[in-house]
């Protein structure tokens, strides 16, 4: 459903493909308390300074404009987002806003058991919990940390304190977890969650990424199909990167096929940072400062800078990352030593 009350040139706002700015996803913090190989290898990190974080206020205000301009869903992520202190209270502060149709959570989980119910009065939609194993050894070797039960009872807390459409996220990585995809649905049958398996990427740090480490969508097909039987689509019109698809006993989950069938062209979302970073892509590597204008010139002015911003917006980087693929030049996607010369460039901060 569009926002009936946009004016008529915020409804065509559409970037060079057509694409339309739907959704927003906002790093609240670029601190995490696990280091997962696949996104944070190394264990120390060049992190954006806290006095230049955007405080509460402007991340409400830059949503505002966000949705002035047909942002309908917003998405909380990190780093790890339950790290930044009383998110509540955004929360609170973003619902007061009548544009935004859907706010969600994308965490790690660990702290939930202890902030589902502040979460939940103060009106998140919907939680994401991120688990990629069921086994305690593997997470702590994936991880690093031993936070394991911690987030078993988060996933618990979330039911319990009244949320619906639980999503779990699993990144499907071929020789680590490969052997758990079946395991990862029959859990999240019962715990009331869809689970959603995404493809591993090189984005930012993975700079352990190979394709061979890729568990294809087809792969994953294959496999739960080998176990459960026939598996059908499931057909709806949408432009969220899951394909849904039906087990014969109904139960439904996701693939996100990001590095193998890229979904690009249909690509409604861009991220900010915690410290007012705007990026059009997961891949782009130079983001448009808001914050800036956002403190020294005028609300109308970040309006303009989003407006021509997304206007001008070519990015299709999964899909120009798999043309590398197929000329069997790709190679690593962004150096260390450039890694740590701009944090912002690290999937830890500008969000999954
Ligand atoms: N810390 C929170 C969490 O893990 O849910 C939120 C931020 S995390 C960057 C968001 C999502 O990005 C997680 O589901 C994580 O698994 C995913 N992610 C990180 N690196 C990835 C990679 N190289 N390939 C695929 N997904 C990745
Ligand atoms: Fe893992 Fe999320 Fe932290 Fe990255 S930001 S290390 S995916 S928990
Ligand atoms: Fe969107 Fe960029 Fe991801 Fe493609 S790679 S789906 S354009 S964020």
């Amino acid at each position: 459903m569009t926002n009936p009350s946009l004016d008529q040139s915020t409804k065509d706002l559409l970037d060079t493909f057509d694409r339309p700015l739907r959704n927003l996803r906002v790093s609240v913090t670029d601190r995490c308390n696990l280091r997962c190989q696949y996104c944070m290898p190394e264990e120390e990190y060049a992190w954006l300074p806290r006095d230049t974080l955007l405080t509460f206020e402007e991340m409400k205000t830059l949503v505002g404009i966000f949705t002035d301009l047909g942002v309908e869903k917003v998405r909380l992520t990190g780093g790890e987002p339950l790290l930044r202190r009383d998110l509540a209270t955004l929360i609170r502060m973003l619902n007061q806003n009548t544009r935004i149709q859907d706010i969600a959570l994308t965490t790690n989980g660990i702290l939930l058991a202890e902030q589902a119910q502040e979460l939940y009065e103060a009106g998140l939609h919907r939680v994401t919990v991120s688990l990629d194993t069921l086994r305690a050894d593997r997470f702590k070797a994936l991880t690093r940390r031993e936070s394991f039960d911690r987030v078993m009872e988060g996933i618990q807390a979330v039911s319990d304190v009244g949320f619906h459409g639980l999503k779990l996220d699993t990144v499907a990585i071929r020789g680590f977890n490969d052997d758990e995809l079946v395991d990862v649905i029959e859990y999240g049958k019962r715990v009331n969650a869809e689970v959603r398996f995404i493809e591993y990427m090189d984005v930012g740090g993975a700079n352990d990424w190979s394709m061979d480490k890729v568990l294809s969508h087809a792969a994953i097909l294959l496999e739960l199909s080998e176990h459960y039987g026939p598996i059908e689509p499931v057909n709806e019109k949408s432009s969220a990167p899951a394909q849904r698809f039906l087990l014969p006993d109904g139960t439904t989950f996701g693939i996100i096929p990001s590095t193998t069938v890229p979904f690009c062209a249909t690509c409604d979302r861009s991220r900010l940072t915690a410290d007012g970073m705007w990026y059009l892509c997961l891949y782009a590597q130079h983001g448009l400062d808001l914050k800036k204008p956002l403190r020294t010139a005028s609300l109308d002015e970040v309006k303009q800078q989003i407006l021509s911003g997304w206007r001008a917006r070519t990015d299709r980087g999964a899909e120009e990352r798999k043309a590398l693929e197929t000329s069997n030049i790709r190679g690593r996607f962004i150096e260390i030593e450039k890694l740590r010369q701009d944090p912002h460039l690290e999937m830890h901060a500008r969000g999954g």
